[in-house]
């Protein structure tokens, strides 16, 4: 595991809750402790696979109610608790304040669509204009990927990211942009097998339509 700063992330939460971007959420049941919580959804998953008459004492079956639950709660789901949050190490910008941006792209997003429990695959871009402080740049990979470990819609995912950028870095000037495959289009729905979904969040200079600056983050987010 990464090093966490659950400070910094009870911060970001008070943050979002206070900007309206915040995962609706039941806060006392996501920090139960994550052994009970397994357990429980452990027993709901069972029931789940009862109903739909597959037989839990098939030595193929039997463990998958735990695996799930497991699943869920350390691995695709851990961005709900901000106790993951991860460790963002800052360094003090001595290249001085001008209009140059940090720019990371091609971030791998594994998500889960809030509405179906299925996949969203896709790849996101990340820009913002530093002003007193840089952070280290994995750290900007980091974040993407707390956030996307939580049932996501990828307009929210998008927004939260950007905010919680600008929130860290003090910066007012962040884009965002994602590019996500949707496994409840793709299998299951209209079945669009080719189909992707592009979303954009854009703060400060990034936000001025027609912008060079725009134009520019754009181009390097829409390369391939
Ligand atoms: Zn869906």
């Amino acid at each position: 595991m990464e090093k966490t700063d659950p400070v910094l992330g009870e911060q970001v939460h008070a943050h979002l809750l206070a900007v309206g971007l915040e995962t609706p959420m039941v806060y006392d049941k996501v920090k139960v402790k994550n052994d009970k919580k397994i357990k429980a959804v452990a027993k709901h998953f069972a029931a789940i696979m009862e109903e739909l008459g597959l037989d839990l004492t098939d030595d193929s079956l039997m463990d998958t109610p735990n695996r799930v639950a497991k699943m869920y709660t350390r691995e695709i789901f851990y961005g709900l608790d901000y106790d993951n949050f991860p460790k963002c190490t800052k360094i003090e910008n001595k290249m001085g304040e001008n209009n140059s941006f940090v720019l990371e792209r091609n971030i791998n997003v594994q998500s889960n669509c809030e509405h179906h429990f299925v996949v969203i695959d896709g790849k996101a871009t990340v820009a913002y204009i530093p002003k007193k402080t840089i952070l280290g740049l994995s750290k900007l990979n980091r974040i993407v990927q707390f956030f996307s470990k939580r049932p996501q819609v990828q307009e929210r995912l998008t927004e939260q990211i950007a905010e919680a950028i600008s929130f860290i870095t003090q910066s007012p000037d962040v884009a965002v942009y994602i590019e996500g495959v949707h496994y409840c289009v793709k299998s299951r729905g209209i079945q669009d097998v080719t189909s992707s979904t592009m979303t954009l969040a854009t703060r400060g200079a990034f936000a001025e339509v027609n912008s060079e600056l725009r134009r520019e983050f754009l181009n390097s987010a829409r390369m391939k």
